[in-house]
């Protein structure tokens, strides 16, 4: 019985609850009046229940879906203005005890060189990614308890945060790994990390057990509720996501919407962000086997249901996606993107050709972070090196009701030109520092308070003349 406060899996992600919305989605796709009344209520910036989520995502007409895409800019414009905040992934150990089908990691694969990160070799892939003018990482690991245990991973993030190097710092570090216990996870917050993410592949319990055929990820309940173990140890802010192509995207996407439905009533506070990857090829796995896959448009429109059905969330894309694709949906919703991605263990300090023997996938987009932040930048965005909310406490509910009542807007814009300053002084190639610096400063005019534009105006300065780390 679907039950959104439940804490059993089955009963907030009730598989009967989905097949009805997609029924019910599937007979109002044509309603001009329910779709209306969705809009309607989406303008009011407030999200969308899962089944007005999913009569949006299936909507046939056209002209109302130019609103639904519309009104998603509208609403990425009122909440994240032109910012998009850059991070980047740091794989520590391939080695994994699970089977998942579609990961080239899996155990019983032969043929690709497990590695896993020694103390040193960690300091020498922040060192790089500091070079790169990185702040924000996510730590990735394979499910290992003998090679990977909690201890490796606390060890291996209070030595990310220890690395110093030239003017560079790690400011947040994100990590994802396998869901574990309520005492893991407060262990994990007292180690300082910024948002636990954990995709959950896919909430389709009979497909998640084939495609997770053995490991401790076989057990669908366990990893279901791992975002409630994690709020229960203490971390605040959680990350959810699915891999589009495993299973019927549209079954994906409203069981996705259901499990932010559930953290909200459960916990009070929805998920801190969204990821939507796609299935990609690597070694061991051919896309072409899972048939699910979905094209660009659908993908550009779950984007856009995404940002309308949950407005304070951040929406993540990786280098999973092409730069055309990265282009468009950016537009749409998109807050976070990586760049300069290695999706190898230990593909910073030594670049290797990122082919199917080691990466986890293939990554579309392979230019440099430099190169990136400037294509961010023609188009019109503020690429922003931001970490603000989380080392001043603004973590889940502090975030969350500062994002609803619009205040967050104040503090994210002069973080970005700080955060973009600091990049350009101390990373960005010639060109990208003469549009980066001509960007600041016609930004700089946008910020509304005089107050706040005079402190920021002051900062810009300082960080000229060598200060570093400012913050609101
Ligand atoms: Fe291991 Fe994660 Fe790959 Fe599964 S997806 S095989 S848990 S690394
Ligand atoms: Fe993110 Fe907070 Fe920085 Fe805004 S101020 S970009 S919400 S960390």
């Amino acid at each position: 019985m679907y039950d959104p406060k439940s804490l059993k899996a089955d009963e907030f992600i009730d598989h009967n609850e989905v097949l009805t919305t997609l029924e019910w989605a599937d007979l109002h796709k044509n309603n001009r009046a329910m779709i209306d009344a969705c809009l309607a209520k989406a303008r009011e910036r407030k999200g969308l229940s899962h089944r007005e989520a999913a009569v949006l995502l299936d909507c046939a007409l056209e002209d109302k879906n130019e609103e639904i895409f519309e009104l998603a800019r509208q609403i990425k414009l009122d909440f994240y203005g032109n910012r998009i905040v850059m991070f980047a992934p740091l794989y520590l150990s391939n080695h994994c005890i699970n089977g998942c089908v579609y990961c080239p990691y899996h155990r019983k694969n032969k043929h690709i060189t497990r590695k896993k990160l020694t103390q040193e070799e960690i300091a020498r892939e922040v060192a790089a990614l500091q070079d790169m003018g990185h702040k924000r990482l996510a730590i990735e690991s394979g499910e290992h308890p003998k090679m990977n245990p909690l201890e490796y991973i606390l060890e291996s993030i209070q030595t990310i945060y220890s690395i110093k190097h030239k003017s560079g710092d790690i400011r947040r570090v994100n990590v994802n790994i396998a869901g574990t216990t309520v005492e893991a996870y407060r262990r994990l917050r007292d180690a300082g990390i910024g948002t636990y993410i954990l995709f959950q592949e896919t909430y389709h319990k009979n497909s998640y057990g084939k495609l997770h055929p053995t490991g401790p990820k076989h057990d669908y309940a366990w990893h279901t509720e791992a975002m409630d173990r994690a709020m229960e140890g203490g971390i605040d802010d959680v990350g959810l996501g699915v891999l589009f192509g495993l299973e019927l995207y549209r079954y994906e996407f409203s069981a996705l919407m259901m499990h932010a439905e559930h953290l909200e009533a459960v916990h009070g506070v929805g998920p801190h962000t969204i990821s939507l990857p796609r299935i990609r090829r690597a070694d061991d796995i051919d896309p072409d086997v899972f048939d699910n896959g979905i094209d660009d448009d659908t993908f550009a429109k779950i984007v856009a249901v995404t940002r309308l059905a949950t407005p304070y969330t951040g929406i993540i894309i990786s280098t999973r996606e092409s730069r055309a694709t990265r282009e468009r949906v950016l537009k749409l919703g998109v807050s976070q993107i990586s760049g300069g991605s290695r999706t190898s263990v230990g593909g910073y300090y030594e670049p290797e050709p990122e082919d199917e023997d080691s990466t986890q996938f293939e990554v579309s987009d392979n230019r440099s972070l430099d190169e990136v932040v400037n294509w961010l930048m023609e188009l019109g965005y503020i690429p922003s090196f931001c970490t603000a909310c989380y080392r001043e406490g603004r973590t889940g509910d502090r975030f969350m009701s500062l994002c609803k009542s619009q205040q967050i807007q104040n503090c994210c814009h002069p973080n970005a030109l700080i955060t973009l300053k600091e990049y350009l002084e101390d990373y960005a190639g010639p060109r990208t520092r003469t549009l980066g610096d001509r960007l600041i400063a016609s930004e700089l005019g946008n910020i509304p308070k005089d107050k706040v534009r005079h402190l920021v105006g002051g900062w810009l300065h300082d960080i000229s003349n060598g200060a570093r780390d400012f913050r609101i």
